[in-house]
């Protein structure tokens, strides 16, 4: 129905937009209620619990603006994530920062907007000492992060958790433990402590293991220190999300109801708790719409030339096996072809949702590829799809893309950064449209591209 609405409303038509990102607005609103709704179901009475957005995993201002509207702040890794948060106007209490390359600056600027911050190594709390004014109430939450060193999940790349991660104070490590609970009886203005063990493809036990190494640790900081001077837990995030169909699984209560099963003295209420889920907020929200510009047929396979490629898919191209995406099929005036009906090369199973309902569902099946614009020949989003074919003047849809795609851009090609459009539909079934992210002007590229430099390597 969106993709029908985006068509007939123009958002992709024409030689200037032939890309569109749809954002569902009812369907973040919904992710985040449900967040809410499976902590506040196994907390503690009166409990502190702030759920905060990674950032990175769609740094957009409204979008941090509409998740603040639902109670959820930020968690931020670079300057460029905290002016975001900061435009969205969420609060300094609603914020933390998370980084492991934070400059003395970061470190400066985060304490004097009181904005909460987690120190990932020594050297980084040697560098807090010399700023830290113990005792004076204007001092925000400040914590360290550790890797519990429990173990990765699928994806390397995604795995926090392993022995020789970057991030981190690595736990296991000779001597480590003990060092981590004198840190804190040096520093009696450490109250926090925070660990995220990882991210898509981590199994929930693991990172229920991970909450329960967290939690045992602060139990011995604060044996040792005498005093509840661990306060806060930040749990980190990481729930993975289903690309296969439209089912949301796991959920933010099975996860929930499996920490508090696994830990259950995180929600006894001695400790405030802080989460950073970033993807699954947001990913089944968010849809790539793409037109197909030309179908072509090379070496046998059925080729759809369409303009979402690695620019804005960039994990699905360079590591398709760990990414990959559904893709659904739409014919030149928004109507449903199908094919949303899983990520496999054979056509996956089950019905795939709004597009899985199309006539053509399992009629006219043609293997495909699903080509980008980018001039590389790796830049496919899909692979042999089976899938129904697509025509010159179609559309693609790369579906569950709302974290982590079209919010990452990639600057190849001198490609623009498409248009975001969120949408909303009323009761009469009207779809709305409202832009988040203008798309990226020919002029914004040049300038971007040191254009106000023209003649720099000229002059001598
Ligand atoms: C990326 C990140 C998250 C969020 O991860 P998702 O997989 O997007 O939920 C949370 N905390 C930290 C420290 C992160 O780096």
């Amino acid at each position: 129905m969106a993709v029908r609405a985006a068509v007939e409303q123009g958002l992709v038509t024409g030689d200037r937009e032939p890309i569109a990102a749809l954002l569902d607005v009812r369907a973040i609103r919904e992710a985040a209620g449900a967040l809410r709704a499976a902590f506040d179901a196994v907390s503690g009475p009166g409990q502190d619990v702030l759920h905060t957005f990674a950032v990175k995993a769609a740094s957009l201002v409204p979008v941090l603006r509409l998740l603040a509207d639902e109670g959820i702040g930020c968690e931020v890794a670079s300057p460029g994530e905290l002016a975001l948060a900061r435009a969205a106007g969420v609060p300094a209490a609603a914020t933390v920062l998370d980084s492991p390359a934070k400059t003395p600056g970061e470190l400066r600027e985060a304490l004097l907007l009181g904005i909460a911050l987690n120190a990932d190594n020594r050297s980084e709390l040697a560098r807090l000492d010399e700023l830290v004014r113990p005792g004076d109430p204007a001092t925000p939450p400040l914590g360290l992060r550790v890797n519990p060193q429990i173990g990765g999940g699928s994806i390397d790349a995604m795995s926090t958790a392993t022995a020789t991660s970057k991030f981190g104070v690595a736990l296991a490590d000779p001597g480590a433990r003990e060092e981590v609970v004198r840190a804190y009886r040096d520093r009696p203005w450490l109250t926090r402590l925070h660990s995220h063990v990882g991210s898509q493809g981590m199994p929930l036990e693991l990172m229920a293991e991970g909450a329960r190494a967290t939690y045992e640790l602060a139990e011995e900081i604060n044996a040792a220190a005498g005093r509840r001077q661990v306060d806060t837990l930040d749990l980190g995030g990481g729930l993975p999300v289903n690309f296969g169909s439209d089912a949301i699984t796991p959920t933010f209560e099975q996860y929930a109801r499996l920490l508090a099963e696994t830990v259950p003295g995180l929600f006894d209420g001695s400790y405030g708790l802080v989460t950073e889920f970033g993807r699954s907020l947001l990913a089944k929200a968010g849809t790539i719409l793409a037109r197909v510009e030309y179908a072509k047929s090379a070496g046998g396979r059925s080729i759809a030339v369409t303009h979402a490629g690695a620019q804005i898919a960039v994990r699905t191209v360079f590591t398709p096996d760990a990414w990959p995406l559904r893709v659904a099929a739409y014919d030149a005036k928004g109507g449903s072809k199908g094919g949303a009906d899983g990520t496999g090369g054979t056509g996956g199973t089950g019905a795939g949702g709004e597009a899985g309902t199309g006539e053509a569902s399992g009629a006219g099946l043609v293997e495909q590829d699903i080509a980008g614009p980018c001039c590389f020949a790796g830049d496919l989003v899909a692979r042999g799809r089976l899938m129904p074919r697509l025509d010159e003047g179609d559309y693609a849809a790369l579906l569950d893309t709302g974290a982590y795609y079209f919010s990452n851009p990639f600057g190849y090609n001198s490609l623009p950064r498409p248009g975001v459009y969120g949408f909303t539909v009323t009761d009469g079934g009207e779809v709305r449209f409202v832009t988040v992210r203008d798309p990226q002007t020919l002029a914004e590229i040049v300038g971007d591209s040191g254009g106000a430099h023209r003649d720099a390597l000229r002059e001598r």
